[in-house]
């Protein structure tokens, strides 16, 4: 920090993303990223765009990505709202949505980042604070000042509220918007995309960097009533009018399109989740019943901190996070079978049975 920053960079408080280490070959499993590459017909796509037309700029607001993902979900064209990453279509949401004065409301145990928008947007937040089993209390979140943001399944925790509970969110918000990020619905859960038509205060984000293989190529979307669509696009073309480059446009098109590519991986990483679940458990690892791409996991015995340091030594990144109620446990995400194997093999030498 110098006196050339702005009393606002001098005020801000980062997010920390999980560390990409450069100095040897790790088993990655802190980023939740999906150990299968995208599908081929991505890697096509990628190399047929890769051409003279890079000159020109992208059509600004991805047409074709945006209906490709509309028939998806049998919506319209005007519901559909895209960003570089769905961290950028967060941050656009906290601008298009939130006010000072008014507190949104997310749980105590979320996405970090939250936190960090809410900073240098100055928007006021309430923490509500998750059940001792890390269940949201969902009766908190009724008549928020300004509005709800949580992701489903919940980060880190991997828990999933059933549609019930969200439709509960929105029906005791009807004059707020309700965010529900679902980064990580395909790994088992159900999405809110069926309720969009009968509540326009809901906005259901989405990314590719998680089911689909992509956090390489940043896209991510945000679906809803084309009012609130339209207020991002006002945010969107007050910042950067381009925020998805031709490439990550035609590799996005391809990843919605081949389901039997998404279809088989997702469920390979949903069958690897289970049987490494069971053999956790065996090992006497307390393990939250998962319906995404990571395990939440702790160890009567071994302390997290511990387990991290000494899973770092023999090659394996996971992720641990600072906060008091959750410093004993590790988030662990789900890669390859063989990696898995790896995982627990190694853990086998190192918790004491
Ligand atoms: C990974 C993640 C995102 C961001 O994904 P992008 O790569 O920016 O699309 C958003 N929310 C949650 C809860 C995530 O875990």
């Amino acid at each position: 920090m110098s006196k050339f920053w702005s009393e606002l960079a001098k005020s801000l408080e980062p997010y920390t993303p999980g560390e990409q280490p450069k100095d040897k070959k790790y088993i990655k499993l802190n980023t939740n990223e999906n150990p299968y590459g995208p599908s081929s017909k991505v890697i096509e796509a990628l190399k047929d765009g890769a051409n003279d037309n890079l000159k020109l700029y992208p059509d600004p607001n991805g047409d074709e990505l945006r209906k490709t993902i509309a028939d998806y979900y049998g919506l319209k064209d005007e519901q559909v709202f895209l960003g570089n990453g769905s961290d950028e279509v967060l941050a656009f949401s906290f601008m298009a949505f939130f006010n000072p004065n008014e507190p949104i409301l997310f749980p105590d145990i979320t996405y970090s980042f939250y936190k960090v928008y809410s900073n240098i947007y100055n928007i006021p937040y309430e923490e509500v604070k998750l059940n001792k089993d890390f269940s949201v209390p969902i009766n908190k979140l009724h008549h928020s000042k300004g509005g709800v943001i949580l992701p489903n399944p919940n980060a880190p925790t991997g828990i999933c509220l059933s549609l019930k509970s969200i439709e509960e969110i929105l029906q005791f918000n009807k004059e707020k918007i309700v965010i529900i990020d679902e980064a990580y619905i395909d790994f088992g859960g159900n999405s809110a995309v069926g309720f969009i038509d009968q509540y326009p205060n809901l906005l259901v984000v989405q990314t590719l960097s998680k089911s689909r293989s992509l956090a390489g190529l940043r896209v991510g979307f945000a679906l809803g009533h084309k009012d609130l669509i339209s207020a991002l696009n006002y945010v969107k073309n007050s910042i950067n009018s381009y925020p998805l480059d031709r490439l990550a446009l035609c590799g996005a098109v391809q990843a919605i399109k081949d389901e039997e590519y998404f279809q088989e991986t997702k469920n390979k990483i949903i069958e690897t989740r289970e049987k490494v679940s069971q053999e956790l458990k065996s090992m006497g690892f307390l393990v939250i019943p998962s319906l995404t791409n990571f395990i939440f996991m702790s160890h009567t015995k071994i302390h997290a901190k511990e387990l991290l340091y000494s899973l770092r030594e023999r090659g394996i990144l996971v992720r641990h996070f600072n906060h008091a109620r959750i410093d004993n446990h590790l988030r662990v995400t789900i890669g390859s079978e063989e990696e898995m194997n790896t995982f627990i093999r190694i853990l086998r030498e190192i918790v004491p049975v």
